[in-house]
């Protein structure tokens, strides 16, 4: 039995490298689909379902937190004209690693991190210093080891949606 790490997920395909690496790096991930951020409601029902694929071929228990998008919203006010990888990313990133360092501490689960970490369109910097404000986060930059393009090769092979767009309604909007 590896280390219990709880891993916040954003989206299945990000997910396949980052299992795929900590599983050769001796942990045992728990997933956490928390991302309030996306928008609307039936794109995060689609993300989430095709984690629950990925999950499964994994053998993987995924836990689902609520769609808290207006609260998401609240912590982001006054970024809503931001560019992407701006302030309201880090506030973003903020949020999601603030609720799976709560979810840790609620299931006993001593260390968490993000699948975050692996689109090459985010700074793993940035997440790393967001997540740093919370006990038990590990900073693991996915994206190394050819990390992205392994989950490009991953979801293909599993048939998985791949979005177009970040997430949240500013990021569709500027996509
Ligand atoms: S663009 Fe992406 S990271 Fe930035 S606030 Fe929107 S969902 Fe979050």
């Amino acid at each position: 039995m590896g280390k219990r790490i709880l891993l916040h997920v954003c989206c299945g395909p990000c997910s396949t490298a980052s299992i795929e690496r900590l599983l050769d790096e001796g942990y045992e991930p728990v997933l956490f689909f928390s991302d309030s951020n996306i928008f609307p409601y039936g794109e995060f029902m689609k993300r989430y379902s095709n984690l629950l694929i990925a999950a499964d071929h994994y053998g993987l228990e995924v836990i689902l937190d609520d769609w808290r998008h207006d609260d998401w919203r609240e912590a982001v006010k006054g970024h809503e004209g931001d560019r992407e990888h701006g302030e309201r990313c880090s506030l973003c990133f903020r949020y999601n690693l603030r609720r799976t360092a709560e979810k840790a501490a609620e299931l006993g689960i001593g260390c968490f991190t993000t699948t975050l970490t692996v689109s090459r369109f985010k700074k793993s910097s940035t997440i790393f210093q967001e997540g740093r404000a919370f006990p038990g986060f590990v900073e693991i930059d996915f994206k190394k080891k050819d990390g992205f393009g392994r989950s490009i090769a991953l979801s293909r092979e599993l048939g998985l949606y791949r979005q177009d767009y970040c997430g949240c309604e500013f990021s569709r909007r500027d996509s």
